[in-house]
Parts: structure tokens; C-alpha cells; sequence
């Protein structure tokens, strides 16, 4: 295919994304409050000018306490958090970084919670209380402390989307431009995160000097549509990965990227479903590329599963066990 065909089909495949039957707007939280430490960080004003400048209503704590999280019950606590933007310090604990094979040799966090409603979430059970979406104003303190962790000639690498999904807050805070314009001046790292949303737009431009890798998480549009509540339609993520993934002179980011398709639920006719979506794929990514490939089973603990059931009661999605594994962490947990 030649250079001018590319940039045609890419046209005509953003429109595409455009045509899709499921409308998405992003995030815009109903209560933005800063903590009184958060206000003093740079960063934390930054938030500040970006959410006033659309418009939403805040609130500056007088401590560092974050309250009026909770309702009478776990559905309306939910409700109440998932329309709460907290801006926060992250606590001195974050600064211990936790390796986390086999994705990254390190992660760190931007933030924790997301505002996307996945009827499977990997958060629920891994973070505790109210899964309200906490912003953490001292980034730029988190990501100089990632230079305590590089090693003299050897490749380090990062991941920064395991509490949360980066780009579902990047137009409220900027915190991924900031990161990924910090690891492109890093040497011997690599910065990974992955994301199921399409506002791509403000990371095109960045120089990232292929330091950063752009992980795109798609499904079968079935599940996506059942499951995935608050997210883009698999084809506008299809749409915004391509974007990512294009060369620089072509319009494009220019960045790695990579596909994680998760989790993979055996749906009735899920060999369709699936080959539909390489399909998809294939036609997405017609070009040479630096692409990684990830696939994961749906999986659950018994807490995570108890969360969801309460957040999601009328969830379609099978917790039953009798066709499961069971897998076992080293401490003889589940995992
Ligand atoms: S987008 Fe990811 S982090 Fe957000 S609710 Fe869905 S699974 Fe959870």
C-alpha cells in the first residue's frame, strides 16, 4: 500500500469510528475536590486551571481528608465516587516502587480508580473503599523518583496503568503528557500503559522518542457492548490505536504500540466474535509497526467477585466456578 493510499484509508476509517452506534462522551465528574496539600504542588494547580477552565464545580479541603464518599449502601456509595474526581498527594509509600513482572520491571501510579464502569474490573478488590478517582498532584515528585531505579546499561521499564486508566482522565489533568514528555528525555526506559479509551488528540504531537508504548485494550464487540460501560466502542479504540501507531510524517504518533485483548470470555460463538475482531485489527494496523500482542482470560477473586456483584447486580457476566482453575499465588492466595 502506498504512503498516499495510507493517509486515505486512515480518513476513511476515523470516519468510520465516527459512525459507530455507540455515543461516548468523556468524563466529566460532577465533584472535583483538591486537598490542601494538593493545592500546593504545582501540578495540583495545573488540575485546578484545567478543570475550571470546563467549567466543573470544586472544592478545596481543608485537611488532606477526603469525605462525603459514602451512601446509605454500596450502590449509592458507588454511584457517589465514580462522579468524584479527587486531586490528592500520593503518600510516601508510592515512593517504594513494587516490581511487577512479568509486564514491567516496575510500576508506578498517576492516579487510582477509573470512571469507566467494566462489569469485570481488575480494580475492584485491589484498591480499598469508595472507588472514587484519585488524581495524584505530586507527579512530577513520582516520576523523578523513577530515576532511582534505572540501572547503568540496562533497559528498565515502567508501567503506569495498573490502578487506573491513564488516558480516561487525561483531559481533566494532562498527566500523561507530563509523563510520557518526562521518559523521552530518560535514558535506558521504557514507559508502558494501557487504555481502552480514543482521546488520543493531545499525545500525537508529544515527542516521546519511542520511549513510550501505547497499549490498546480491545474485546469482541458483543462483549464490549455488555460489559465495558463508559468506555469507546472497540472501533473508535481501533481508530485511535492506528492514530498512535502511524508514522509521524503520516499524520500519525509515530509510537510502540501493542494489543491487549481482555479479558476473553467465552461468549456463544466466540470463534466469530474473536476472528472478527483480528479482522478488525488487521485492517486497522495495515502498515509496519512496533506491536506488541497480549491476551487474558477472564478471571476473579472471591472478593473481587463479591464487589462486582454488588456494584453490578444484573451483570451478565458468569462468576460461576464450575468450568474454572483455580490459580494460586505463592502465598496460596487466589489470584
Ligand atoms: S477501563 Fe479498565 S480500569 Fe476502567 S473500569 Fe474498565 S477495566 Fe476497570
Amino acid at each position: 500500500m502506498s504512503l498516499l493510499e495510507i493517509i486515505d484509508d486512515n480518513t476513511a476509517k476515523s470516519k468510520l469510528s465516527k459512525n459507530d452506534d455507540k455515543p461516548f462522551k468523556l468524563w466529566m465528574p460532577k465533584r472535583v475536590v483538591f486537598t490542601a496539600d494538593a493545592m500546593e504542588e504545582s501540578y495540583g494547580q495545573k488540575i485546578y486551571e484545567r478543570v475550571s477552565a470546563l467549567g466543573l464545580r470544586k472544592e478545596i479541603a481543608k485537611n488532606n481528608r477526603i469525605t462525603g464518599l459514602r451512601g446509605k449502601d454500596e450502590r449509592e456509595t458507588y454511584r457517589i465516587a465514580k462522579n468524584t474526581l479527587a486531586i490528592v498527594n500520593a503518600p510516601p509509600s508510592a515512593f517504594n516502587l513494587r516490581p511487577i513482572p512479568p509486564s514491567a520491571d516496575w510500576q508506578f501510579h498517576l492516579a487510582e480508580g477509573c470512571p469507566a464502569h467494566c462489569q469485570y474490573c481488575y480494580l475492584a478488590g485491589s484498591l480499598s473503599g469508595p472507588p472514587a478517582i484519585r488524581v495524584f498532584a505530586n507527579l512530577p515528585q513520582i516520576l523523578q523518583n523513577t530515576i532511582r531505579f534505572q540501572r547503568l546499561n540496562q533497559v528498565v521499564s515502567y508501567e503506569a496503568s495498573c490502578y487506573t486508566d491513564p488516558l480516561s482522565l487525561e483531559h481533566l489533568t494532562g498527566g500523561l503528557e507530563e509523563t510520557i514528555k518526562f521518559f523521552a528525555e530518560q535514558p535506558n526506559t521504557h514507559l508502558r500503559f494501557v487504555t481502552k479509551f480514543d482521546n488520543v488528540e493531545p499525545l500525537i504531537g508529544l515527542t516521546h522518542n519511542g520511549k513510550t508504548r501505547f497499549r490498546c485494550s480491545l474485546n469482541a464487540d458483543i462483549v464490549s457492548k455488555r460489559l465495558e460501560g463508559g468506555t469507546p466502542a472497540v472501533q473508535s479504540r481501533l481508530a485511535a490505536l492506528r492514530k498512535m501507531a502511524l508514522p509521524k510524517p503520516l499524520g500519525g504518533g509515530g509510537y510502540p504500540v501493542g494489543i491487549v485483548l481482555a479479558p476473553i470470555i467465552p461468549v456463544p460463538d466466540w470463534e466469530i466474535h474473536y476472528s472478527q475482531l483480528l479482522d478488525d485489527i488487521e485492517r486497522h494496523l495495515d502498515f509496519e509497526t512496533d506491536l506488541t500482542f497480549e491476551l487474558i482470560t477472564h478471571r476473579f477473586t472471591p472478593g473481587s467477585r463479591d464487589i462486582l456483584l454488588e456494584w453490578y447486580p444484573n451483570t451478565s457476566l458468569d462468576f460461576g466456578e464450575d468450568n474454572r482453575a483455580i490459580k494460586r499465588n505463592k502465598f496460596g492466595g487466589h489470584k
